[in-house]
């Protein structure tokens, strides 16, 4: 069996085994041959959803790849170019902390092919795709490399709460202790754990080959939680977890806008988004507990329509994407809240900011399968009135909070437009614009420290305000 072969492939037998092997080799774009094409740039982009390198080229690579099982690794040829010190550069921009990629060689491997393999941690799950030129990049190609077992954002949700709860003692150790609280998450869990696996639940794929396989869709419910936790209490029904999904913007491939001196909006989004989540974790609405989510936690980008799956797996009670633009003249500035709209946008300034963002995808690169186009369309065909009136009480909520902290508004009310990511239809679903980063002054702020806190408060007490007013329903976390 070859896949039980340890030693890299040789280079002659290997190529011999690409081409017989018909059903291991996936074959992309097989119409179009690049010739002469060269790299210009490569990126790794690790994290625990996935992992992606982007090859980027001047003209469109096609590649052939092959998934071999023990130990696990991906060899993919890249026809049609010669190694060069950029592909070269791919070696040394591997972390040790990547999740799925140990290392990597990279070789000639035929005067028209370059090989590259990568030895993994786990068995993988490969999405390639090509991008064709958009925004600042030429042709790119991807992989992606997903785990078999997609992350389920509601395990490392609870994760990450029992892993506060066990230092928290350690941490507080200053107040007077208290009774062990009830743990609703851990209830939930519980009770998610004890859930009939659903019908649908993907078949694992065959241990040595991955012929295209649909890209896992992490937020899916068919991901069963199979570890069964710890329960220390019973909580009450009324006593449940009130969790905010936090959406910082762009990611990875996608910087979004970049300020006057280089900021990049996905890295400030990601700050406050931290800052807000600290507020949230320490918070209560009504004696019951806060818990931030966050959609995206590291520098990797995440599809809008993923985005709003997690939100919706984790049965999210808000959600608040957070992004700090650019507008097309500098003298921009103020922050704003939008809300979706289902009528076309309330002012063109809006309408072209929801293109704007809408663009993300493309940026970040998405490819899709049928099957999530489907996914995509079904879930953006729901959204409510219901939701468009919450979420527009929490926007208001927000914007007077940000009003007090003396900074300045873009607009005084909220303002609606069709963006993709606010289309969970059962949960309000607010966009902060934090500031404008193309505003010399603003891109100053928003670096700042003070700035970041001020306006996490501002957010938090927007946040609570609306809770004030509008309390959550006992409804969606009893199963
Ligand atoms: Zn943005």
């Amino acid at each position: 069996m070859r896949r039980g072969r340890p030693s890299p492939l040789s280079q002659d037998a290997a190529r011999r085994r690409l081409l017989k092997a018909g059903s291991l080799v996936l074959l992309l774009g097989t119409a179009e041959i690049a010739r002469g094409a060269t790299i210009v740039a490569v990126r790794v982009w690790p994290a625990q959803d996935y992992s992606r390198i982007t090859i980027e080229s001047d003209g469109r690579l096609q590649t052939q790849q092959l998934v071999v099982g023990n130990p696990p690794r991906l060899a993919v040829d890249i026809t049609g170019i010669q190694l060069n010190p950029a592909l070269r550069e791919l070696v040394g921009k591997v972390k040790p902390d990547d999740p799925y990629i140990a290392g990597l060689r990279v070789g000639q491997n035929a005067p028209e092919v370059v090989r590259i393999v990568f030895d993994l941690k786990q068995a993988v799950l490969p999405q390639v795709f090509s991008l064709a030129p958009v925004a600042a990049y030429k042709h790119r190609l991807v992989l992606d490399l997903y785990p078999q077992q997609a992350v389920d954002p509601l395990e490392s949700l609870i994760a990450e709460r029992l892993r506060d709860a066990g230092s928290a003692p350690a941490a507080r150790s200053g107040e007077p202790s208290a009774a062990p609280p009830a743990d609703p998450l851990g209830e939930l869990m519980a009770r998610r754990s004890m859930r009939p696996a659903p019908q649908d639940t993907p078949a694992p794929a065959p241990p040595a080959v991955a012929a295209a396989p649909a890209r896992p869709v992490p937020a899916t419910p068919s991901t069963a939680v199979t570890r069964p936790p710890p329960v220390t209490a019973t909580a009450s029904r009324t006593d449940r977890i009130i969790i905010v999904a936090l959406d910082p913007g762009h990611g990875g491939e996608d910087p979004g806008a970049i300020g006057p001196r280089g900021t990049r909006e996905k890295d400030i989004v990601l700050q406050v988004a931290h800052r807000l989540r600290e507020r949230i974790n320490k918070s209560s609405v009504g004696g019951n507990p806060m818990r931030a989510f966050l959609t995206r936690d590291a520098d990797f980008f995440v599809p809008l329509h993923v985005r709003v799956q997690k939100a919706r797996r984790v049965q999210a009670d808000l959600f608040v994407s957070i992004h700090a633009d650019a507008f097309t003249t500098p003298a921009a500035r103020g922050a704003s809240v939008f809300a979706l709209s289902q009528h076309g946008a309330s002012s063109s300034a809006a309408r072209w900011l929801a293109n704007k963002e809408n663009q993300s995808d493309r940026v970040g690169g998405v490819s899709f399968g049928e099957h999530e186009v489907q996914v995509r369309r079904a879930l953006f065909d729901m959204s409510t009135t219901a939701q468009i009136n919450d979420s527009l009480k929490l926007g208001t909520a927000m914007l007077g909070e940000i009003k007090g902290i003396g900074a300045r508004l873009h607009k005084p009310r909220v303002e609606q437009a069709g963006f993709a990511v606010l289309k969970a239809p059962d949960i309000p679903s607010v966009l902060v614009e934090t500031a404008f980063i193309s505003n010399p002054e603003e891109e100053a702020a928003l670096r700042s420290t003070a700035y970041q806190e001020d306006l996490a408060d501002a957010l938090m007490r927007g946040i609570l305000r609306y809770f004030a007013q509008n309390p959550p329903l006992a409804r969606s976390r009893q199963l």
